[in-house]
């Protein structure tokens, strides 16, 4: 059974309190006082927890407050709100990682983009000795052979 069920209790059979109220009475080995009372305002116990009961009652409560928050956000807020819950440290390492990330992507984008200009310079080259094929972009295998062939070329041009 899950949660969302509207028969879900967290435990046996037992008679359900609809209200409480709840206070701390001052002891350093108690936790939180509860007395819990039926629709009609009748008291029909009080809990008495621990210490440690008490921050299970707040991890709980901190949980279910999670979800609800997250149940309202899309996925880009949620990752940020998830990163805020990690730990300093945790938080600073990926942030470092990112940042380290982000240097690496560009140089690779640098490299890339040299890349593309010098495949530019060949293409366009390409296509003024292959007229009518402006809107052609050649397989750079072939292309790379063709400037070898145009290479060779002059170079025996040269030395004829
Ligand atoms: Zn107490």
């Amino acid at each position: 059974m899950t949660r969302s069920d509207d028969n879900w209790r967290p435990g046996p059979e037992t008679p359900r309190a609809h209200h409480f109220d709840a206070a701390f009475c001052g002891d350093p080995n108690c936790g939180i006082h509860i007395v819990a009372f039926t629709e009609r305002h009748q008291p029909i116990c009080e809990i008495v927890t621990s210490a440690r009961q008490t921050l299970m009652l707040v991890e709980i409560c901190q949980d279910y407050l999670y979800e609800k928050a997250t149940q309202r956000v899309d996925d880009q807020q949620l990752a940020d709100l998830k990163l805020e819950l990690l730990p300093a440290d945790r938080l600073s390492a990926l942030r470092q990682e990112l940042a380290e990330a982000k240097e690496h992507a560009e140089s690779l984008q640098f490299t890339f983009d040299l890349q593309w200009k010098a495949d530019m310079r060949a293409v366009a080259r390409w296509r003024e000795a292959h007229p009518g094929n402006d809107l052609v972009l050649p397989d750079r295998a072939n292309l790379v052979v063709w400037l070898i062939e145009e290479y060779e070329k002059l170079k025996a041009e040269r030395h004829d």
